[in-house]
């Protein structure tokens, strides 16, 4: 994460009353070095989640997922994916949301319809229970295979909040607190729209040991091992108390602003918002890349997809149909990719 141009935004000012849907606001909190964003999603997480018409508990996950990832994904300062995808034995198997720099966020679940409908019935479509035990990766690519990461973090029944906060703690030390919040509104003139919140906060001191977080306590440790006591530095504790003040509603409410929304946690403080960043829901998917997908499988398996005399793939991500021909990715074998050269 880089440092925020500090020449932006210097002079004091009101927050904003209004609040673009569909932005991603950084602020920092200097005295205390905690820095956040603030997403707002409106008609972009509107489009990704009616595109799908999942099941409403599947939906709002998928929401959830969307808010986080584009928290997450907005770090990048440069051209890079940022991928979540969670794998889980749960009604809800999978989730992958796929952020591209500087804005761009596609996104899709697998579930298991019959479990979904069964959590239903049951009202057990807490984000938990739909996701059930598995692990949550987090994949950087920044386009070079040098520069490529991926973060693990198992998931034992908790959210994508806690997921979140286990993930830094474990992978980056930093402390860092998420909210995150998923609903529909009643539009005018009937129909309802998603919308979607979230907020991230850091803690990034200049000196690290002050970003110590105490571990969960390790119920198995053998007798007399000693655990260490790590107090939790102040501004930290402070900040996090005033993350966890925040209550769905202001997450998604597009009367209260991102910047009023950040004022009315830190007003005491001192908080200097950055240029908010624009999101847009778009898939990265088209006609040329799922032709050069379809030419890296081998002919064999080509000859399978073969139904009615044409191949048809359907995007995931936003269900776009592609229709071809056999032989328009049929490989010649001096055509063939090097690595495929021995399939006949
Ligand atoms: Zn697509």
């Amino acid at each position: 994460m880089t440092q925020p141009n500090p020449n932006i935004d210097i002079p004091v000012r009101a927050p904003a009353e209004t609040s673009a849907d569909d932005t991603v606001l950084p602020f920092e909190i200097g005295i205390l070095e905690l820095r956040g964003r603030v997403v707002r999603l409106g008609p972009a997480v509107n489009e990704i989640l009616t595109g799908h018409n999942y099941p409403l508990p599947v939906a709002t996950l998928l929401g959830e997922a969307v808010a986080l990832t584009v928290l997450l994904g907005s770090a990048l300062r440069i051209d890079g994916r940022f991928i979540l995808q969670t794998q889980t034995d749960g009604p809800v198997r999978m989730l992958v949301v796929d952020f591209r720099s500087p804005g761009r966020v596609r996104a899709c679940a697998r579930f298991d319809a019959t479990r979904v409908a069964g959590a239903i019935d049951a009202g057990t479509v807490s984000a938990g229970s739909l996701l059930g035990k598995g692990h949550l990766a987090m994949t950087i690519d920044q386009g070079t295979e040098r520069s490529r990461y991926q973060g693990v973090v198992a998931l034992s029944g908790g959210d994508l909040e806690e997921a979140a906060h286990e993930y830094f703690k474990r992978s980056e030390q930093i402390p860092t607190a998420v909210r995150l919040a998923v609903g529909e509104e009643m539009a005018p003139g009937g129909g309802r729209h998603w919308r979607a919140g979230g907020m991230l906060l850091q803690f990034l001191p200049k000196s690290p040991e002050r970003a110590r977080v105490p571990d969960l306590h390790p119920g198995d440790a053998p007798e007399g091992v000693v655990i260490p006591e790590v107090v939790e530095d102040d501004a930290w504790v402070e900040g996090r108390a005033m993350i966890g003040t925040v209550e769905d509603v202001e997450l998604l409410d597009p009367a209260l602003s991102s910047e009023r929304l950040a004022y009315r946690l830190f007003h005491d403080r001192g908080v200097r918002v950055f240029k908010s960043l624009p999101i847009v829901a778009q898939c990265s998917c088209s006609r040329e890349g799922v032709e050069a997908m379809l030419r890296n499988f081998s002919q064999g398996d080509r000859d399978h997809m073969v139904e009615n005399g044409r191949i048809s793939v359907t995007c995931e991500f936003c269900s776009a149909n592609y229709q071809f021909a056999p032989e328009d990715v049929r490989t010649e074998p001096d055509q063939a990719p090097n690595d495929q050269k021995s399939v006949s």
